[in-house]
C-alpha cells in the first residue's frame, strides 16, 4: 500500500513487494539465506519464526510475498519447478474417486503428470476444449473437483475466458486453476477474474533469463493457501534460496520485458502472416484469432509466444528450426533470448497419440527482447 492507502502499481510491487532493505546491513537486495536451520533461543524459541528451510526460508518468503502481491492473492508458494507446483496443487485438491477437467491444449508435462501419475491414484480426468464453455459444462461430472485452464495455451495459443469458466466451476462446486505461465501476472491476473489458484512455471517469464527452474502457486483464499502450504512442506519440493533469489531478481524487470516481448512478437506475427511459406499463424493479438476479443478483454497485451505452421510438412518445420541463427533451437520459453522449437518432437512429444497431439508442421517461437529487425531477418533466411 502507498502512504495514501491505495494499492501500488504493478511495476512498483514487482521491485519492492516482500523486500525491505536488509535490517542488519541496509542491503537493498534481499540476501540469499543459504541455510538449512536456525538457532533457537531455548527449545522452540524461534527468533524470526524460522526453524528449518523446507518449512520456510527468508529468501523464499520474500519471493512468496512478492508472488502473492503480483497476482493480487493472499498466499504465494514457491516450488522447485512448475511441475512440482502442479503436483502439490493436484495432491492437495484431489483424492481417489475425484475427477478433473483438463484442456485439449496444454503443456505436455502437465498432461503427462495427470495422465501417467495422478491417474494411478484413482483420479479420473477428461479433456475439453476450454475455449468453448459449452464443452467444459458438458465435461463436468458430479465428482469434478477441479477445472484446469491454460491461457494462452501451449503451444497453440488458445484463449479461454477465465471469468466464464470460473462461473462454471463455482456452480459445479469445483475449483478453477489457471496456468498463467505464458501471460505472466503483468499481462493477466486470473484471481481477479474468479480463478481459485494461479499456477506458474517461474522458469519462464518470471525468471526471465533462462538461468533457473522454478514454480509457483498463488491463491486469494487463506484456507486453501494454508492447505497448499501444509502440502508444500509435507511433500518438500520447495524452491531453494538461490533459485528464489534468481526469480526475485528476474521479476524486477518483468513489466519492461513483457512490453518488449509483446511488441517484438506483434512485428514478427505481421511478417509471418504475410510470408508465402507460412500456412497459419497462432497469436491472440491477431484480429482473426478466435480468442482475440476475449484476450483483449482479459489481457493487457498479447505476449511473446507465437506458433506457426509451414508449407512442406514436418520435415520443413524441423528444417526451419535448424536454420535459425539468432533464434536458438531449444526447449523452454520466456527468457530474454529468442528460442525456436518443434513442439511435436520436443516439448509436446509426451502428448503424441492423445487428444492433445499437436500438428506435425508446427513451429513455436519464444520471441525475445533482441532488436526486432535482427529477429525478422533471421526468420526470413530460415524460411527461405
Ligand atoms: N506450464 C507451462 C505452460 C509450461 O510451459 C511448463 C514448462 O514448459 C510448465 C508448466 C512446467 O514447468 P517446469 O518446466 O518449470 O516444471
Amino acid at each position: 500500500m502507498t502512504e495514501h492507502g491505495s494499492r501500488q502499481h504493478f511495476e512498483t510491487l514487482a521491485i519492492h513487494a516482500g523486500q525491505e532493505p536488509d535490517a542488519a546491513t541496509g542491503a537493498v537486495v534481499p540476501p540469499i539465506h543459504q541455510v538449512s536451520t536456525y538457532k533457537q533461543d531455548g527449545v522452540g524459541g524461534l527468533r524470526g519464526g524460522y526453524e528449518y528451510s523446507r518449512s520456510a526460508n527468508p529468501t523464499r518468503t520474500a519471493l512468496e510475498e512478492n508472488l502473492a502481491a503480483l497476482e493480487g492473492g493472499r498466499r504465494g508458494l514457491a516450488f522447485a519447478s512448475g511441475l512440482a507446483a502442479e503436483d502439490c496443487l493436484l495432491r492437495t485438491l484431489l483424492k481417489p474417486g475425484d475427477h478433473l477437467v483438463i484442456p485439449d491444449d496444454a503443456y505436455g508435462g502437465t498432461f503427462r503428470l495427470i495422465a501417467k501419475v495422478v491417474e494411478r491414484w484413482g483420479v479420473a480426468w477428461s479433456v475439453a476444449n476450454t475455449s468453448d464453455p459449452a464443452a467444459v459444462r458438458e465435461a463436468v461430472r458430479p465428482e469434478t473437483k477441479l477445472i484446469w485452464v491454460e491461457t494462452p495455451s501451449n503451444p497453440l495459443l488458445g484463449i479461454t475466458d477465465i471469468a466464464l469458466i470460473a462461473d462454471i466451476a463455482r456452480s459445479a462446486g469445483a475449483r478453477l486453476a489457471v496456468d498463467n505461465t505464458f501471460a505472466s501476472p503483468y499481462l493477466q491476473q486470473p484471481l481477479a477474474l474468479g480463478a481459485d489458484v494461479v499456477v506458474h512455471s517461474t522458469t519462464k517469464y518470471m525468471g526471465g533469463h533462462s538461468d533457473v527452474v522454478g514454480g509457483a502457486l498463488v491463491t486469494a483464499d487463506e484456507e486453501l493457501g494454508g492447505e497448499l502450504a501444509f502440502h508444500q512442506n509435507a511433500m518438500g519440493a520447495i524452491a531453494g534460496p538461490f533459485d528464489s533469489w534468481l526469480v526475485l531478481r528476474g521479476i524486477k524487470t518483468l513489466a519492461v520485458r513483457m512490453d518488449r516481448h509483446s511488441a517484438n512478437a506483434a512485428r514478427i506475427v505481421e511478417a509471418l502472416a504475410a510470408h508465402p511459406k507460412v500456412t497459419q499463424v497462432y497469436y491472440p493479438g491477431l484480429a482473426s484469432h478466435p480468442g482475440h476479443e476475449v484476450a483483449a478483454k482479459q489481457m493487457r497485451d498479447f505476449g511473446g509466444m507465437v506458433s506457426f505452421r509451414v508449407a512442406g510438412g514436418e520435415e520443413e518445420a524441423v528444417a526451419v528450426c535448424d536454420r535459425t541463427r539468432v533464434f536458438t533451437l531449444g526447449e523452454s520459453l520466456g527468457g530474454v533470448e529468442s528460442l525456436i522449437e518443434h513442439p511435436g518432437r520436443m516439448t509436446h512429444a509426451s502428448v503424441a497419440g492423445s487428444a492433445l497431439e499437436v500438428p506435425a508442421d508446427l513451429v513455436r517461437l519464444s520471441v525475445g527482447i533482441e532488436a526486432v529487425d535482427d529477429l525478422l531477418a533471421d526468420l526470413r533466411q530460415a524460411l527461405g
